[in-house]
């Protein structure tokens, strides 16, 4: 079983009618309810005002993947939590952030650059991701690729490092091409994937609930063993020069 952890900043529904009217459960309400109709999955959420921001050691402990959705108020995560999902994620959680994820301290922090940095323009305009590692089990069940009918553009340069895999380039009708669907992995595995805008039902497309639900399974550790660093013996015998 697949322990999952919806996290969601949840502001823009509580403060903009327009997306409580498309998200009246929340972002995180949304992608929860798509996760949890999977019988290898068992969801719950996390939301920003909540204390430690719902994430707990014991939530954390508990979780095998964290999805993160966060925009407005990204500054008030607080640096030990994010110490702490950093943490989590070095010793084999998988993490996915979600859109504007990108500028989020966790995803920042892991990546260790200024991830933040990139193009944008919000014109609702609509935006193919073609497929770009056909085979990779993030793409399963896509074809050649899939458009997203409303969503804000995102365009390139964006500052991340070479990602290890790349399984989706979005391309806009403006003319940009972005990077849309990421893959890292920093002890557990962390994909970004770019659409989901908060005044856009983006996560009740499909395809879109598709590609996060197989990012999920791919980012559950199968398992993390212990290992060792710091001083240790050597394996094989030491001999120094003196002894040949
Ligand atoms: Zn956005």
């Amino acid at each position: 079983m697949i322990r999952v952890t919806v996290w969601n900043e949840f502001r823009h529904e509580k403060e903009m009618p327009e997306v409580a009217a498309i998200y009246p459960n929340g972002i995180h309400g949304a992608i929860a309810d798509f996760l949890s109709k999977n019988e290898d999955m068992t969801v719950r959420t996390a939301t920003l005002d909540e204390p430690e921001h719902g994430l707990t050691d014991e939530v954390l402990n508990n979780t095998d993947v964290l999805l993160w959705w966060g925009h407005m108020a990204h500054q008030e995560v607080s640096d030990e939590v994010v110490a702490k999902v950093c943490q989590r994620v070095n010793d084999g959680m998988g993490f996915i952030a979600l859109h504007s994820a990108h500028a989020s301290k966790p995803f920042s922090r892991l990546l260790g650059t200024r991830t933040d940095m990139l193009r944008w323009r919000e014109d609702g305009d609509m935006q193919r991701l073609w497929v770009t590692s056909p085979g990779h089990p993030i793409a399963q069940g896509i074809g050649d690729y899939f458009e997203v009918p409303h969503d804000e553009t995102y365009g390139e340069q964006f500052f991340i490092p070479q990602p290890d895999n790349l399984v989706f380039i979005s391309w806009h009708p403006g003319g940009e091409v972005f990077r849309s669907g990421c893959c890292f992995v920093r002890g557990g595995r962390i994909f970004y994937f770019q659409p989901g805008h908060e005044t856009f039902p983006v996560y009740y497309q499909k395809e879109i609930q598709t590609v996060i639900t197989n990012a999920v399974r791919w980012a559950a550790p199968l398992y993390m063993p212990a290992y060792s660093t710091g001083w240790q013996k050597s394996v094989e015998p030491i001999h120094t020069y003196e002894d040949k």
